[in-house]
């Protein structure tokens, strides 16, 4: 299989999204002041201006928001068919994050999900997300 490209990790708006995920931890960005969630990740705050903001702890619980089953071989590092499923957070639904799920699947919208991680290449690790019913 092809190697997948990996995240760029010294972002200052994302990078500690994908430092939390290298701990197997999901987290999301929020205003420390106004407590507005920021996604896509940011370093200042839509809402108020501020620039006090960090990262929450998310459950790793989700709803499926929308999925779409690829069926058209693209790149090689990802065989078909899998899906690409939108997940809105438990924690707070306006926050969607997209994933790769192996395979197709007999999804249903607002179905439980769950978050996995993904072992890279570079010993990190990047959220993926399952049907919450899933072994
Ligand atoms: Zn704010």
């Amino acid at each position: 299989m092809a190697d997948r490209v990996l995240p760029f990790k010294k972002d200052r708006d994302t990078g500690g999204f994908f430092a939390a995920a290298d701990r197997h931890e999901l987290v999301y960005r929020a205003c420390n002041d106004c407590g507005a969630s920021i996604n896509p990740p940011h370093a200042r705050c839509a809402a108020c201006g501020s620039w006090n903001t960090g990262w929450k702890q998310a459950s790793g619980k989700g709803r499926l928001f929308t999925w779409s089953v690829v069926e058209q071989q693209i790149h090689p590092a990802f065989p078909t068919p899998y899906t690409i499923v939108v997940v809105a957070l438990e924690d707070d639904p306006s926050v969607r994050y997209v994933g790769y799920l192996d395979g197709a699947h007999d999804l249903k919208a607002d179905m439980a999900m769950r978050v996995r991680f993904e072992p890279t290449e570079d010993g990190g690790a990047l959220p993926q997300w399952i049907p919450d019913n899933a072994r």
